[in-house]
């Protein structure tokens, strides 16, 4: 069976992230853009769904600019088998991205789609859940294992203080929490193979999806700083700082 696998290119998790003067939005400008890490783990589980005989073909899609192919590379070095870029300059929120990605599962069947559970820059948690819904299909999140027998995928989902087994028809929609896997790293050779691996560009009026925008940001925050910490010169001196200042004792 075709895997499909979406990929989105985010600011990376090293960075720290700094918002602009106006409170607008953040500042992406001169910032390191890397594979949002929820999307490795979910490549990483379709490749090891291919070496044990389950996927035939892994296909990555990734929405957004030019500069998407990049990560798209990385997937492809990782051991996808080809790639999809669906490129605008346009913001694409979670709803869009959702239409567009139903419209590249149409146009290549797969029986499986893996996401990440959440893009770490926007937080959203929303984009599996819709393109499930869109699609018609069921819906496995928060996925921490991943077995497929003939058409049936059985997952473990990690749930508030545990974990719930589901079993579930394909086609599928499954998301990737943190525990599904490690990713592997990627080495020198397969990043040279990779170059050489088919990288489509397609549009979204390609794809017949108007890029609508359902959302609109008012403000971003920087979190409060915090105050700097006091040395106490005894225990007792402490629990009277806990009691009467901090008022948690
Ligand atoms: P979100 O709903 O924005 O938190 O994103 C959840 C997941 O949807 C991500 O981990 C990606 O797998 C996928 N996704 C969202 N936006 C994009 C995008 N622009 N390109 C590719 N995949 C995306």
């Amino acid at each position: 069976m075709k895997i499909l696998v979406a990929v989105k290119r985010v600011v990376d998790y090293n960075v720290k992230v700094r918002v602009k003067s106006d409170g607008s939005d953040v500042d992406i400008a001169n910032v390191k853009m890397s594979m949002n890490p929820f999307d490795e783990i979910a490549v990483e589980e379709a490749i090891r769904l291919q070496e044990a005989g389950i996927a035939t073909e892994i296909i990555l899609v990734s929405l957004g600019v030019k500069a998407c192919q990049d990560i798209l590379r990385t997937g492809l070095a990782m051991g996808g088998d080809r790639a999809i870029l669906v490129e605008t300059d346009e913001e694409i929120q979670p709803l869009s991205a959702a239409k567009l990605l139903k419209a590249v599962v149409e146009k290549e069947q797969p029986k499986m789609v893996i996401l990440g559970k959440q893009a770490i820059d926007d937080d959203a948690n929303q984009t599996g859940q819709m393109l499930a819904a869109l699609l018609g299909w069921g819906q496995a999140t928060f996925a921490s294992k991943v077995t497929v027998a003939g058409e049936q995928a059985t997952v473990i989902r990690e749930i508030d203080g545990g974990l719930e087994t589901i079993a579930v028809k394909l086609p599928v929609v499954v998301t990737a929490d943190l525990r599904l896997n490690e990713p592997r790293y990627v080495k020198l050779p397969n990043i040279m193979k990779a170059k050489k691996k088919p990288l489509d560009v397609l549009t979204p009026a390609d794809l017949g999806v108007n890029l609508t925008k359902n959302l609109v940001t008012l403000k971003v925050q920087e979190p409060p700083v915090r105050k700097a910490g006091v040395k106490v010169a005894d225990v007792q001196s402490l629990v009277d700082k806990l009691k009467n200042e901090a008022k948690v004792i």
